[in-house]
């Protein structure tokens, strides 16, 4: 497989290469073996190359016109690789839905790694995901409720997963190195039927995280009372970042009481 070192880091794509060898292996380890997984953002694919010799079944998803490029020839040769040259904020549903990937990983890029993240989470994989983050999104994805970092993200992503930290990674272990350290964060699912439609929570945290100085009580002025929060066991004077999962999904039913 020809892999070009030579390839220039583009900033506007969040490129970032990975070269620590422990952290490559733990990630590719860490799916089993002959799994049907997505890759988003393989660049030049240090990632890659070790999932291609251990799983199944490798979509991968590149806008960079030189990486993708570089994987369709590939696939040329290699029948279990398929690539998507393409915005991944574009195709992820579609691609989900038509590959019905059982593991999705991948060294995101962290100028979308937020949205693509409310994006990931609104889909409960057979297998999982394992995801690497710079670390200030990666701790607010895994805070809890009281935490100051706790917000949509960290409630969204609980919906189908449990979330834990694989590895912590210094800047070194990447070229060029990025100014913050990293970590990689396993999504295993939990198994519990949700409740609601991940649609109807997450516009729920979008409207309630949108002041996060302001009560819940002011957040949904002129939606929900007082009197309506007490009877959903939600103290009205509390912060959104005091309020767990399950209190999201009591507002959520309050405001979309459809049966799904
Ligand atoms: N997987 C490689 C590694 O670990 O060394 C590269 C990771 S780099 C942090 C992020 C990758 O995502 C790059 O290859 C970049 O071109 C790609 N990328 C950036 N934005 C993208 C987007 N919107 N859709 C698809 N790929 C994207």
């Amino acid at each position: 497989m020809t892999v070009h070192k030579q390839h220039r880091a583009n900033k506007a794509l969040g490129q970032h290469f990975l070269h620590d060898q422990h952290a490559i292996q733990k990630i590719a380890m860490t799916l089993p073996e002959n799994a049907s997984v997505i890759e988003i953002g393989p660049g030049p694919g240090a990632i890659t190359k070790a999932l291609l010799e251990r799983v199944g079944h490798l979509t991968v998803i590149e806008k960079d016109d030189r990486f993708a490029d570089m994987w369709r020839k590939e696939s040329q040769t290699c029948d279990k690789l398929e690539v998507i040259h393409d915005d991944v904020l574009k195709v992820l549903n579609e691609s989900v839905h038509h590959h019905q990937p059982e593991w999705i990983a991948g060294n995101l890029p962290y100028n979308i790694s937020g949205p693509l993240t409310a994006q990931l989470a609104s889909h409960a994989l057979s297998g999982g995901m394992v995801l690497m983050y710079q670390r200030e999104v990666g701790d607010r994805i895994m805070a809890g409720p009281g935490s100051k970092t706790y917000g949509g993200l960290s409630v969204l992503a609980r919906h189908h997963y449990h979330v834990k930290r694989l590895l912590l990674l210094a800047p070194g272990a990447f070229s060029p190195p990025p100014k913050v350290h990293s970590v990689v964060l396993l999504f295993t699912p939990h198994g519990i039927a949700p409740q609601c439609p991940f649609e109807h929570l997450q516009s729920t945290v979008r409207k309630g995280f949108a002041h996060r100085r302001k009560t819940i009580l002011n957040n949904f002025r002129g939606v929900i009372d007082t009197e309506t929060f007490e009877n959903i066991d939600i103290s009205p004077s509390q912060r959104p970042e005091q309020l767990d999962y399950d209190a999201w999904v009591r507002i959520t039913l309050l405001l979309h009481p459809t049966m799904i």
